[in-house]
């Protein structure tokens, strides 16, 4: 047998794809054949690897053969290799400090971020009558006093129950000039959103209300309307126009609106209907409101400790 031949039949006999008799001569071929022998085990020990590697993927053992075959060439490559090249090339270091300015810069910013970070608005403040009530925080331990100054805060509530008779007023910022004095025992849940500020009575002090809008420029606002709800029925006073509105929540739930100066809306689940100035009316938790009638002039006095 001829080395040629042996080669060919190589990868047969590694496959186990070969006769006793040509195993015979194979054998007796490599027993005298250092190099014949040589490839074998290469073969033999590639095919393993090859076969436990990609065996998922059913490799066809002709693409192991050139492997072995691109590997011998690659081989006697690498072994002329380091005459030639005399020093291996130094590894590529990259500069340090680009990326410990980068990570600082990234700290500094994450710093910055946390202080700068605008601490959210009050919706209101406790402008007078501050001792003479309190503003409750809600959180996972439920209600209790905020504490400081009288900044209220979206979902707050502020409760004047201790000194019945006595007014607190809540201002509700420049912007509309707009103020709700409260007449204890009177307890408000204050809710703000982007266009209205809402002041939800509590059943159990529903009080009674007095909302002033003092700037009457109609200028575009970004904040519309201010709200009183009593669970379903609401008095809604417009922003835009100086207004004076009494709002007394009464025994069947049903909100009395009186009107002053400006307008106001009422509805309960019905459409919004008008209370023009001068004019009272009356809407129940459902149902429809009451007709207009003259407004009481002395309705108002409440709110200035007449
Ligand atoms: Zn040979």
């Amino acid at each position: 047998m001829t080395c040629d031949e042996c080669r060919d039949m190589l990868q047969d006999l590694v496959d186990n794809e070969v006769g006793p008799a040509e195993r015979s001569a194979l054998e007796a071929h490599m027993t005298t054949c250092v190099e014949c022998a040589r490839l074998h085990r290469q073969l033999s020990k590639f095919t393993t690897t090859m076969v436990k590697t990609m065996a998922p993927l059913k490799t066809n053992v002709d693409f192991a053969g050139q492997v072995l075959a691109r590997f011998e060439e690659s081989k006697s490559d690498l072994t002329r290799m380091p005459d030639e090249a005399a020093e291996p090339p130094a590894p590529r270091t990259w500069p340090v400090w680009p990326f410990a300015a980068i990570v600082g810069l990234c700290v500094l910013t994450g710093l910055a971020m946390l202080f700068l970070k605008k601490a959210p608005e009050p919706a209101a403040t406790l402008s007078k009558g501050r001792e003479l009530a309190r503003i409750m925080t809600f959180d996972d331990r439920g209600w209790s006093e905020a504490q400081g100054t009288g900044s209220i805060y979206n979902g707050n509530r502020v409760e004047a129950v201790e000194a019945p008779g006595k007014t607190v007023e809540l201002d509700f910022g420049a912007e509309g000039g707009a103020v709700a004095v409260l007449r204890s025992p009177c307890k408000v849940q204050i809710q703000k959103s982007s266009r209205q500020i809402e002041l939800a009575v509590l059943q159990d002090a529903p009080g009674r209300i007095q909302i002033r809008i003092s700037r009457g420029d109609k200028k575009a606002l970004e904040l519309k309307t201010l709200l009183v709800s009593y669970k379903l029925a609401k008095a809604m006073v417009p922003l835009g126009e100086a207004a004076v509105v009494d709002i007394e929540p009464g025994a069947a739930g049903e909100l009395a609106v009186s009107v002053k100066k400006g307008s106001a809306q009422i509805f309960n689940a019905s459409e919004k209907e008008d209370v023009a100035e001068g004019y009272a009316r009356t809407i129940p938790q459902s149902g429809p409101s009451t007709p207009a009638i003259q407004a009481k002039s002395n309705t108002f006095d409440w709110a200035d400790g007449k």
